[in-house]
């Protein structure tokens, strides 16, 4: 499965999902991260064509059978945290 972080749709009945960030392929998914992204957004739905108001506490995993397109960019920015890789000096 493909890992994603995202939102859904918060119009009742509405399937939209909105794919914010792409973590991999498990079992290589990008388990130790930061995530930088407003505290709170807007985002429209094409599905329903309502805007709804999200905060960051809000994105969630998704998982997909699907990559995503060879075109898609994070809309948040993701930053690798290999602290724990490192070896003490
Ligand atoms: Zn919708």
């Amino acid at each position: 499965m493909h890992v994603f972080l995202g939102v859904d749709c918060k119009t009742n009945g509405c399937k939209g999902k909105f794919v914010l960030a792409y973590l991999g392929e498990e079992p290589n998914v990008l388990q130790s991260f930061t995530m930088q992204a407003p505290s709170r957004f807007r985002l429209h739905c094409l599905n329903c064509d309502e805007t709804h108001r999200y905060s960051f506490s809000e994105i969630h995993r998704m998982e997909r059978p699907e990559p995503p397109p060879s075109d898609f960019r994070n809309h948040v920015q993701i930053i690798r945290d290999d602290s724990h890789l490192r070896k003490p000096n």
